[in-house]
């Protein structure tokens, strides 16, 4: 449903602009266009395959299933029954093993780790199959947030206009250094390595986190006898590792695995991340709202990172369903602060605890080793804490957005954002 109040000569209107079409943009575009608003999706073609798997936890499941894509993308990946944390470290403190299973919290699954590549289809494609979703193939070249609009330059010449500009465009994120928006980040001296492998014994719909000395070594079940890897390592060590021939590789990373999989056959497509993190002072203005990687950019380790990004976006949807019943500006002062008191706190407590977590693996500094391996002890004892650590691991204790809690969209049949302003 496009606004169609422009003239040749003004920039095409809509509701809502997302730009960027990775797993948060094109989740998101279709959310919007969903909830009636006009939405374009601004996003060049996606370039080349990404052979990374990702572990979504049970909010994101809920998110997809109501969404009618749950289907799709769960027959191509693996259900995770139980995550269990080995101390792989030689030190003086070590923490027993410790096992949080979903049954325990009464769940058949915490999740399930789906490949990249399926959820980036089943996405691509009911963003296509979307009526009222228009989809221009264009890079974002200059966005000018105004009173009543943003105004958007793409590089095939083209104009827009738009209420709401959701930035979905990753951790560079153009748009939101338009809307003036500034951010701490930070690195650390840490890269990941990351494959896919076949392995001789069943996982069992188990994954195991090695706790070590330079990070975490993570093998996350796939369907049948295949597992993804993130092997956390300093950077010099995972450009050994990456350098490696398949055979020597996979040897390797059956001895750092302990053999728990049997033999191990690592598959092709290994890629290298160096680890850092990002969070921005706001996650609104200007007419701007931080979606996904533009909104908070994590290490690797405990499966945050698109789970936020999909809060992200269902609590966005919220913002603004709540405004646009009431015919307002669905890209307003109201809508962009309701949705940064939403995600600061989330956003926040999550990257302490990833920080923190991962900190306490690399410090030297003993009472640091021993806050890490008494956490993990007390976790292993006590079934409240651990029962507690996988219920706010899984989706925050704070009230979820509606489309995490398999609420239904609601749908405006008005044009919400046509106002006095429009004329
Ligand atoms: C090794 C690894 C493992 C991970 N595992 C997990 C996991 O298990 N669970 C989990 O929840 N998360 C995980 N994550 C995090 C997750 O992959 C990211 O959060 C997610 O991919 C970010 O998606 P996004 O859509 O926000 O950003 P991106 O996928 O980066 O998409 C941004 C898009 O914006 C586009 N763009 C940029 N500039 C412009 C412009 N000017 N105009 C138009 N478009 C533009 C880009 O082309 C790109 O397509 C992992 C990350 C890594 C690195």
């Amino acid at each position: 449903m496009t606004d169609t109040s422009a003239t040749p000569t003004e920039p095409e209107r809509f509701d809502v602009a997302v730009v960027g079409a990775g797993p948060a943009g094109m989740t998101a575009a279709i959310v919007f266009a969903r909830l009636g608003l006009s939405t374009v999706l601004v996003a060049p073609e996606p370039a080349g395959r990404d052979a990374r798997t990702t572990a979504l936890l049970a909010g994101s499941v809920e998110m997809l299933r109501t969404l009618g894509l749950w289907d799709a993308v769960s027959a191509e990946g693996a259900p995770l029954k139980v995550m269990r944390i080995i101390d792989g470290t030689r030190r003086l403190i070590r923490a027993p093993l410790v096992e949080f299973s979903s049954a325990e919290i009464g769940l058949e699954a915490f999740g399930a780790n789906i490949p990249n590549e399926a959820l980036n289809a089943a996405l691509r494609a009911a963003a296509g199959a979307e009526k009222s979703l228009t989809q221009v193939p264009a890079f974002l070249e200059a966005l000018e947030p105004g009173e009543v609009r943003a105004t958007l330059t793409l590089s095939n010449g083209q104009r827009l206009a738009a209420r709401l500009v959701v930035a979905a465009d990753g951790r560079n994120s153009p748009c939101r250094a338009a809307a003036g928006i500034e951010v701490r980040s930070w690195s650390y001296p840490q890269s990941a390595l990351v494959l896919n492998f076949g392995h001789t014994v069943a996982h069992r719909f188990v994954s195991t986190e090695f706790h070590t000395e330079t990070g975490p070594f993570t093998m996350v079940p796939l369907p049948g006898l295949r597992s993804s890897l993130v092997c956390i390592v300093r950077p010099e060590e995972a450009e050994r590792l990456y350098g490696l021939a398949d055979d020597e590789l996979s040897a390797e990373i059956e001895r750092r695995g302990q053999s728990i999989l049997g033999k191990v056959t690592v598959e092709p497509d290994r890629q290298i991340y160096p680890m850092s993190g990002m969070v921005p002072k706001a996650f609104g203005r200007a007419r701007v709202a931080l979606v996904g990687e533009a909104a908070h950019v994590f290490p690797p380790i405990g499966a945050q990172g698109l789970n936020l990004g999909l809060r992200d976006v269902a609590a966005l949807a919220d913002a603004v369903a709540g405004v646009a019943r009431l015919g307002g500006d669905v890209g307003g002062p109201e809508v962009l602060g309701a949705y940064d008191r939403n995600r600061q706190v989330d956003v926040r407590s999550r990257t302490t605890a990833v920080d923190l977590l991962n900190r306490t693996l690399l410090s030297d500094f003993l009472p640091a080793q021993g806050l890490h391996g008494f956490g993990l002890y007390l976790a292993s004892r006590l079934g409240g804490l651990r029962r507690m650590m996988m219920r706010e691991g899984i989706a925050p204790t704070m009230r979820l957005p509606k489309l995490m809690r398999g609420g239904k969209l609601d749908t405006f049949d008005l044009h919400p954002s046509r106002d006095a302003s429009d004329n």
